[in-house]
């Protein structure tokens, strides 16, 4: 409907309390002519809303009951004025006919009933019963201003006439049953949030109240006349009457969920009982003609005490529990919002329309950020709470206010992203990793920290909060595993990989008991003679269904899980057994390396755990070498102590894989270590002339710092050559033989010799 087509009947509908009103100002000397006046506006009014009842609400698809009973209020407000008008025109009588008098009774008696059944069929079940208070407050309230200047001297007056008593109480009376459903229909409106639809009808009938009290007021006082106060007020309720049934079938029912305060009467109903309870005060001590004695002002004093202390009270619990409800639904350290509140969230987003058949595309980001727990371990917690600020701010300033962003706990965010396809989030993706390209500067710190990303998107990739949030999740762990720093999409094929995952760690589980590990062993040789130096063992697991299933897959998953505390255990005993067994078959003496990972570090038992090995097996600790990569360069004051323990047994200890990850020169002058191992990566591509020069310089520095340097990954004459023109030494790879059975080294061993290779 257009504004125009709105205005124009609330203009005509108003134009008559308004021009009344005015006439009334300006030319009601003769009250005849008034009574005229008066009463033919009050039929015309009452015509046209009946009109309107009639040919608007024809067939009321709601509250049936509630139109019918209005209506018929409505045609015993118009007999009764057409009757006035009659009598007047006929008799040319002033005073209002006893036989309207009753039409006008019986009307509220109908306006009763129209409006409790309106409360009835609105279905009143699910309201809150907190505003009963409210109600009973302003009730009593209402009762004893009615009884004391209404109904006592109603009563008082009538000197026992039985017809002028019943009369003139059933005014107040049924007023104050339509000012009670009144209230009640107020609340259970607002509640169902419809307040809207129907607030021109409780508008009306306040008004019509508030006409008879001040009728009934004047009446007993002596002071009505026609055209006074009262008359304006009826005039203008009958007229909001005609506006709401106008309004009424233009409007739809589109109910919400909790309290609506779109009028924004949520103020006002906080402090309406302050406001009635003092209004009752007044009335009382003006009854009283303000005749304060000692009782009453000490009374007065104190009830004023007593009403400011509860509305400081009250204040304060609200202000309490608006905290509380904060806290519920944000994470503490960052201001995001939380995980319940997410699930809140996505539930009004997804769940709730779907119910209704609607399906609004929205991407949901997992954000994990790269090696953070390397900055807790390294910096400590206190810097790690710093950084997640700084993360959670930057993410903030990058994306749109309306995205909304939640901390899940640890380093994970979720990013959650409504009407957004899968090139939209791709672009968003994008400019948050760019974001993370510059360092997070605080204190004496300069951090670089990356997130990696995975990407659901409802509603392809899942129906409700579990799913979509299971699908990022395992998109996040791809984007990890392909090397950090992006992001990566769901998929199905994802999920089978993440599948596999789950397979493994519950197969590993099983693995040592099931004797599944087996150890290979692969040659360390001197470039230059061609004779074995040395032996690096390394595990193998063939499972009875799934086979042979490489280091690579699963010793990050034994990490993360905690497992390869126990393999690192079986590995480093079963090598020993085996030094032990080539020591009593006669073999040449040879050190044998173990790889040993970060976690098994971490105990602080390990350099007992080795010592006690080699004791119970009984074997020199100079035949041993632990391998360890570069990683716990990333917490040097915790393993130097484990470095210098390990060797203090005689154990030899070489950095595994170095030039890969973490490693500072400046560091590794520092640590009590015997070897370095240049990372296989770096002799993948010789004729690079950057990787050339890294080997060139790592050669160079471990030369300098007096350690071994062993070269990892040779496959070719050129890399030998190569490494022998830098002054390496010693290197293993495939070039000189797999890693390879036990049995099947110790022939090489035996033979001590891989010239023919060189
Ligand atoms: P790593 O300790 O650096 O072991 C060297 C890896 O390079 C081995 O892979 C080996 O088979 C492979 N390799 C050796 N020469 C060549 C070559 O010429 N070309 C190529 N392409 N590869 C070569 P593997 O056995 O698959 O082990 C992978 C990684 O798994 C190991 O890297 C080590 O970090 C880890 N790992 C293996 N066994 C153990 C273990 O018992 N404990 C622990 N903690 N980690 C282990
Ligand atoms: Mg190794
Ligand atoms: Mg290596």
């Amino acid at each position: 409907m257009t504004t125009r087509a709105k205005i124009v009947p609330t203009i005509f509908l108003l134009f008559f309390p308004i021009t009344y009103f005015l006439w009334l100002l300006l030319y009601s000397s003769d009250q005849w002519v008034t009574s005229i006046v008066t009463s033919s506006i009050f039929v015309l009014l009452g015509f046209i809303c009946l009109m309107f009842l009639w040919w608007r609400i024809k067939d009321p698809n709601e509250v049936k009951t509630f139109w019918f009973f209005l209506r018929i209020g409505i045609l015993l407000y118009l007999i009764s004025n057409v009757y006035w008008l009659i009598s007047i025109l006929t008799f040319g009588s002033l005073v209002y006919p006893n036989f309207s008098y009753l039409f006008w009774t019986l009307s509220y008696f109908f306006y009763l009933l129209a409006l409790f059944y309106l409360i009835k069929e609105l279905d009143s079940s699910r309201v809150s019963k907190d505003y009963y208070f409210n109600l009973v407050i302003f009730m009593i309230c209402a009762i004893a201003v009615s009884i004391h200047y209404l109904i006592k001297p109603i009563v008082t007056l009538s000197n026992h006439d039985v017809i002028f008593t019943i009369i003139s109480l059933s005014f107040p009376i049924l007023g104050l049953g339509i000012l009670f459903l009144l209230i009640r229909l107020y609340y259970i409106l607002r509640f169902k949030g419809s307040f809207k639809k129907y607030s021109l009808l409780v508008l009306a009938f306040g008004i019509q109240i508030l006409g008879d009290s001040v009728f009934g007021y004047q009446s007993i006082y002596g002071t009505y006349q026609i055209g006074s106060t009262s008359d304006v007020l009826w005039l203008t309720s009958y007229s909001l009457i005609g506006v709401f049934t106008f309004y009424y079938s233009h409007t739809s029912t589109k109910a919400r969920r909790g309290i609506d305060d779109s009028v924004g009467f949520l103020y006002l109903e906080k402090i309406f009982p302050y406001i009635v309870i003092s209004l009752l005060l007044l009335l009382l001590v003006h009854s009283y003609n303000w005749a304060f004695n000692a009782l009453s002002f000490g009374f007065t004093i104190i009830f004023i005490l007593i009403i400011t202390r509860m509305y400081i009270i009250n204040n304060r619990n609200e202000s309490l529990l608006k905290e509380y409800s904060y806290l519920a639904y944000h994470d503490q350290l960052t201001g995001l919002y939380n995980r319940a509140s997410f699930i809140s969230d996505l539930y009004g987003l997804i769940e709730r329309p779907a119910l209704r058949g609607i399906e609004k595309n929205m991407a949901i980001f997992l954000l994990d950020l790269d090696g953070f727990k390397k900055v807790n371990d390294t910096l400590g917690h206190f810097t790690g709470d710093i950084l997640l600020k700084m993360v959670a701010q930057r993410l903030r300033s990058v994306l749109d206010e309306k995205i909304r962003i939640y901390r899940l706990g640890g380093d994970e965010f979720l990013i959650l992203i409504p009407n957004i396809d899968e090139k939209q989030s791709e672009t968003i993706a994008k400019t948050v990793l760019q974001q993370f390209g510059s360092p997070f500067v605080f204190e004496h710190h300069e951090l670089t920290i990356t997130p990696s990303i995975g990407i659901s998107l409802y509603p392809e990739h899942g129906k409700d909060s579990e799913a979509l949030v299971k699908a990022a999740d395992v998109a996040m762990y791809h984007a990890k595993e392909k090397g950090k720093n992006n992001f990566h999409f769901f998929n199905s094929d994802l999920n089978r990989t993440f599948s596999r995952k789950i397979v493994i760690e519950t197969e590993l589980r099983k693995a040592i008991e099931n004797n599944e590990f087996i150890l290979f062993y692969q040659p360390k040789v001197n470039l230059k003679t061609g004779k074995i130096v040395g032996i690096e063992a390394l595990i193998r697991w063939t499972h009875p269904k799934l086979g042979s299933i490489s280091p690579v897959e699963f010793i990050p998953i034994a990490e993360e899980t905690g497992m390869i505390v126990d393999i690192g255990e079986w590995v480093l005993r079963t090598a020993c057994k085996q030094i032990k067994l080539w020591h009593e078959k006669g073999l040449p003496e040879m050190k044998v390396s173990v790889n040993a990972s970060l976690r098994q570090f971490q105990l602080g038992s390990f350099p007992r755990l080795v010592e006690e090995t080699l004791e119970l097996i009984g074997i020199s600790p100079d035949l041993l070498e632990i391998e360890i990569t570069e990683s716990i360069m990333q917490n040097v004051n915790e393993t130097i102590p484990v470095l210098k323990s390990l060797r203090a047994l005689g154990v030899k200890v070489s950095i595994d894989d170095f030039g890969t990850g973490y490693s500072s020169l400046y560091v590794l002058k520092e640590l009590p270590i015997d070897i370095i191992k240049i990372d296989k990566s770096f002799l993948d591509d010789i004729n690079d002339y950057k990787k050339r020069s890294v080997v060139k310089s790592i050669l160079d520095i471990g030369n300098n710092l007096g350690l071994e340097v062993v070269a990892e990954g040779i496959e070719n004459v050129k890399q030998i050559d190569l490494l022998l023109k830098y002054h390496c030494m010693v290197g293993q790879g495939y070039y000189f033989s797999k890693p390879i059975p036990a049995d099947e080294v110790e022939v090489l061993i035996n033979s001590n010799s891989m010239t023919s290779y060189l």
